[in-house]
């Protein structure tokens, strides 16, 4: 059915009620029976663009028909982020009160760059962010701010670290200066990629990038971190910042960051903390240690961790990123930058233009201040749904189970002949791989391929030629792609020391653990019947 071409206003609320409750049915239904779709969409790149028109409609459409086009174009090409066997990447998912938040900001749809154009969205941030900071224990002199990505926030922080420096760059830029010297930015090899990206988009180029050396737990070396940055000293260069990870992508590992904090502060340099997966455990006082570096001497309140006055870990940073869009079930996007002073952001970004003042900027937070953006999303509204729905007792107990279910996932690989792990589980990212053991030819049972150096094979020594890593690696690439071809499951790798490493991440809000029980049987199944 078309409508009338010259129909003007919105849709009438009769029509918006009737389609609004239809949809809160549609999404209730679909978290109810998530389970029923295959959690990596089983389309052929190309065929949803295919089946779409090329062109808009030139009249409006019944929004009936376009809500049967969800079911039958769209949902065909969704992968399932919210599915509980959804163990790729990092496993994320929001929550039903994360989706209110989100019908609510839309409804709203304030662009949240002065306080007077969005009171709300601005004072609901800082008492949100409040409630945050003293979750995780953070020292009361970090104020936060929200961006839509981590990788959005690193690059703030940087931008910040060098505006720090009084280096002039805001009005002089940095090209044709021969006063500038080579400004460099520090991390472990395993950093994320998006440090790599804040390089080149602040204009620092990737060849200020220094990659640390790792141990073999995957953690920055700080002597090597000292070295580099005394040698670059030397040569005349100016280290800006040094962005220690604690959760990497590749293994969940954890950077030493009080050793780090030593050093940078012995140079002057900015301390930035990317914590953009496992941040939200430090709501967990067990878990605490991970960023202060030492057990927390309170471990009933987690709203005060720091009894002791001298800071420790990423107390001791400049800026710490954060970001409940991965694992504290707010739908994307949600970062959330915690800086020790807002205001060399501001120095850094803040830009007035004649229709942009207001009378009351002295007195008030104009949230554009703070970064690149002008219009800012009504963000804070889903967090604080989701901390009043689940309370920090309910987020924290969440967390727990989820990293309770990634250790009993990784004793079930310790246990078995066939697997073995590949890194330590500090939270709830397990890294392993299949090396199956086969019957030699005299009767011996030897890992996969493998010629034990002993005769005897056992999954936990160290593998042999690099032929049969080369088949290792073979097989577990092999693994990983019939379990996401099926639809049951959805795994993702990483390379460690060259060696292909099946990736488990634990963290849906539906998670259960008949679901970890079904990725295990899975991985069983794939290694029966392959002898190569
Ligand atoms: N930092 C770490 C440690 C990450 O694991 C990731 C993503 O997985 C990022 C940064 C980037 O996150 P975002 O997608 O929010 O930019």
């Amino acid at each position: 059915m078309q409508k009338q071409a010259l129909e003007l206003g919105d849709m009438p609320s009769d029509e918006f009620r009737k389609y609004g409750y239809e949809i809160v049915d549609w999404i209730a239904n679909y978290f109810e029976s998530i389970e029923q779709f295959p959690v990596l969409s089983q389309i052929e790149p190309g065929s949803l663009k295919d089946a779409l028109p090329d062109a808009a409609p030139e009249t409006g459409e019944d929004f009936g028909d376009v809500l049967k086009d969800v079911d039958k174009l769209i949902l065909p090409a969704v992968t399932h982020w919210n599915h509980p066997n959804f163990h790729g990447l990092f496993s994320t998912s929001t929550s039903s009160v994360g989706v209110f938040g989100e019908m609510f900001a839309a409804a709203f749809d304030m662009k949240a760059m002065l306080w007077r154009t969005s009171p709300a969205s601005t004072e609901l941030e800082d008492v949100v962010l409040d409630w945050l900071r003293q979750m995780l224990g953070l020292p009361d002199e970090f104020e936060g701010i929200i961006y839509d990505t981590a990788s959005v926030s690193t690059m703030h922080a940087i931008a910040a670290a060098r505006e720090r420096l009084n280096l002039r760059i805001r009005d002089d830029g940095m090209s044709g200066r021969d006063d500038l010297p080579l400004l460099c930015v520090y991390a472990s090899e395993h950093v994320h990629s998006s440090i790599d990206k804040a390089c080149i988009t602040l204009g620092l180029g990737m060849r200020s990038l220094r990659k640390i050396e790792c141990n073999e737990r995957f953690e920055m070396i700080p002597e090597k971190l000292g070295q580099a940055i005394e040698e670059d000293i030397a040569a005349g260069y100016l280290p800006i910042c040094v962005i220690p990870t604690i959760g990497t992508t590749s293994t969940s590992s954890v950077d030493p960051v009080d050793d780090i904090a030593d050093i940078c502060e012995k140079h002057g340099v900015w301390l930035h903390v990317d914590t953009a997966y496992a941040g939200s455990t430090a709501i967990l006082p067990e878990f605490r240690h991970h960023f202060t570096g030492r057990v927390s001497s309170n471990t009933n309140n987690p709203h005060s961790a720091i009894g002791n006055p001298q800071l420790s870990g990423w107390e001791r940073a400049d800026s710490i990123v954060v970001n409940p869009h991965k694992w504290l079930f707010t739908p994307f996007d949600l970062s959330v930058l915690h800086c020790r002073d807002l205001n060399v952001l501001k120095t850094a970004f803040s830009l007035v233009a004649e229709y942009l003042k207001t009378s009351d900027e002295s007195t008030v937070k104009n949230g554009m201040d703070y970064g690149i953006q002008l219009g800012r999303r009504f963000r804070a509204l889903k967090l604080w749904f989701v901390i009043r729905y689940f309370g920090v007792e309910g987020l924290q107990a969440r967390l727990r189970e989820h990293c309770r279910l990634a250790r009993l996932f990784a004793s079930w690989v310790e246990q078995s002949p066939d697997f073995e792990m590949m890194a330590p589980v500090p939270f709830a990212l397990v890294c392993f791989r299949a090396c199956p053991r086969v019957s030699s030819p005299h009767g011996v049972s030897s890992p996969h391929g493998v010629d034990s150096p002993h005769g005897v094979g056992s999954p936990h020594v160290s593998k042999g030629s690099s032929q049969s890593e080369d088949k290792l690696n073979i097989l577990n690439e092999r693994i990983m792609n019939d379990i996401n071809a099926s639809g049951d499951a959805y795994l993702s790798h990483t390379k460690l020391n060259g060696k292909f490493t099946l990736r488990l991440s634990v963290g849906s809000i539906r998670v259960e653990e008949r679901h970890l029980r079904k990725v295990w049987d899975l991985l069983q199944r794939s290694l029966v019947g392959r002898d190569e």
